[in-house]
C-alpha cells in the first residue's frame, strides 16, 4: 500500500517505556520489575461472587455506568473510608478499570487546546490519554527526594485555557502522598480559578509509614468540581478483571458515563459481582494487612537499592519507587536501565517515561508489586551491582 492509514494520534503519544522494558526482560529472561503487577491472591470472596455470578447466568451487558448493586457498595465505600457523598444512581460511572474511567472523562470533559495541569513525575498513561483528547498537559515539577511543589508555580501555570488539575495521590511513579495542607493548596487554587480537579486514587489503600489518604472531594465546596477515579486493580490484585470508576458531580457524571457507553458498552458484569462483593465483606482489618505487607516489600527493596548505590526517594504510597541511578555512567535513563538489566537481570523503567525535560534521565522506576521470593531474588540481584 502506498500511504499510511494511520492518523497521528499515535505518534503523538510516543512509545511505551514499561512496554519496551518489559520485553527487554524477557528477551534478556530478567526479572521484571518494570510493570505493576500484583501478585499477591486475590480475596476468595471476590472470586467466589464472581465464579457464582457467571455459573447462574450472570454474563450479559450490565447497565453501561454499571450495576446498581456495584455503583450502591462503592457509594456506601466513599462515605466510610473517603468521607465522600456520590450518589450511586447519577453520580458514579463504573468503567474499564481506572483506565477506562479515566478515558472516559477526559472525552466528556475536554476540547482540543484545553489545559491540564499536571505534576511531574507523572503516569505515562495520564499524559497519553489527555495528548489523545488534544488537550494540553501543562507540566509542573514536583522535586525530590520528598517531591514536594510550589503552590505558586501551581497558580503561574493557570491560564484563561486551564481546565483543570491532576493529582494522583498516592502517586505513580514517586509514591508521594499529597497531604492534607498540599490538597488544601490545590483545592483552593481550583475554586479561585473555577478548575476541576480531577484526582487519581487507585492506590489509595497502599499507605506506609502511618501516611493518611485524604479524598480531594471530601474537602468544603470540591465534591461539585472534583472527578475521583478509583478502582480495584490493585486492592484485589485483578488488574486483568478491568473495574474501577469515576465520581462526579451528576453533570459531569451524565456526559462520563455516556462517553464509558460509547468506548465500552459496560465493565465487565459477573466481575462487577466480584468486586461489589469484596467492598462490602472484607473487613477494615484486610486493608492494614495490605498496606503492611507492601510496606515490608518496600522496606526490603529500598534497603537493597541503597546498599547497590541507586538512591531510592522512600516512597509513602502505591508501589513504586524512583531510585536515583546517576552513579551509573550513561547517556540516559535507558542506558541507566538497560545496564542494571544486562549486568544483574533485574528491569525497570527509564525515569524518562515520567518527565518531559531531563531530569527523569537519573531515575530508574521500580515495582515492588512481587511476591516475597520475587523481592528476595531482586535484592540478590542488585547486591551484584558493584
Ligand atoms: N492509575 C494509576 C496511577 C496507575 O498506576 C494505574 C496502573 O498502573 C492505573 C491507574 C490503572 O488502573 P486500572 O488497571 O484500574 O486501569
Amino acid at each position: 500500500m502506498g500511504r499510511t492509514f494511520i492518523n497521528e494520534r499515535l505518534a503523538r503519544l510516543g512509545h511505551s517505556e514499561i512496554r519496551a522494558m518489559t520485553q527487554a526482560c524477557a528477551k534478556a529472561g530478567g526479572l521484571n520489575l518494570a510493570q505493576g503487577v500484583c501478585d499477591t491472591p486475590v480475596p476468595s470472596v471476590v472470586v467466589e461472587a464472581a465464579e457464582q455470578a457467571m455459573r447462574s447466568g450472570n454474563n450479559v451487558y450490565s447497565r453501561f455506568d454499571g450495576l446498581a448493586d456495584l455503583r450502591e457498595a462503592i457509594a456506601e465505600k466513599l462515605v466510610r473510608d473517603n468521607r465522600v457523598q456520590a450518589d450511586p444512581e447519577s453520580g458514579i460511572t463504573v468503567s474499564a478499570g481506572a483506565t477506562g474511567a479515566f478515558h472516559s472523562a477526559c472525552l466528556a470533559l475536554f476540547n482540543p487546546g484545553d489545559e491540564v495541569i499536571v505534576f511531574e513525575p507523572y503516569y505515562q498513561y495520564h499524559v497519553s490519554a489527555l495528548l489523545a483528547v488534544e488537550a494540553v498537559p501543562v507540566i509542573v515539577s514536583m522535586h525530590p527526594p520528598q517531591w514536594t511543589f510550589s503552590i505558586e508555580e501551581v497558580e503561574r501555570a493557570v491560564t484563561p485555557r486551564t481546565r483543570a488539575i491532576l493529582v494522583n495521590s498516592p502517586g505513580n511513579p514517586s509514591g508521594k502522598v499529597f497531604d492534607r495542607r498540599e490538597l488544601e493548596a490545590v483545592a483552593a487554587l481550583a475554586r479561585q480559578h473555577d478548575l476541576l480537579v480531577l484526582t487519581d486514587e487507585i492506590y489509595e489503600y497502599f499507605l506506609y509509614d502511618g501516611a493518611s489518604h485524604v479524598s480531594m472531594a471530601a474537602f468544603p465546596g470540591m465534591a461539585d468540581r472534583t472527578i475521583t477515579i478509583g478502582g480495584y486493580s490493585k486492592t484485589f490484585s485483578v488488574t486483568g478483571w478491568r473495574i474501577g470508576y469515576a465520581v462526579a458531580a451528576p453533570e459531569w457524571s451524565k456526559a462520563i458515563g455516556a462517553m464509558n457507553d460509547l468506548l465500552y458498552v459496560c465493565a465487565p458484569t459477573p466481575l462487577q459481582v466480584g468486586v461489589a462483593a469484596g467492598i462490602r465483606t472484607l473487613p477494615a482489618s484486610f486493608y492494614t494487612a495490605l498496606a503492611k505487607e507492601y510496606q515490608g516489600k518496600r522496606d526490603r527493596f529500598c534497603t537493597a537499592l541503597n546498599q547497590a548505590g541507586l538512591t531510592p526517594s522512600i516512597p509513602k504510597g502505591s508501589y513504586y519507587v524512583l531510585a536515583d541511578a546517576s552513579r551509573i555512567h550513561g547517556r540516559n535513563g535507558k542506558d541507566r536501565a538497560l545496564h542494571v538489566l544486562e549486568k544483574v537481570g533485574v528491569a525497570g523503567v527509564p525515569g524518562e517515561a515520567f518527565f518531559s525535560g531531563s531530569m527523569g534521565s537519573r531515575f530508574i522506576r521500580f515495582s515492588y508489586a512481587k511476591t516475597d521470593a520475587d523481592i528476595d531474588d531482586a535484592c540478590r540481584r542488585l547486591s551484584k551491582l558493584a
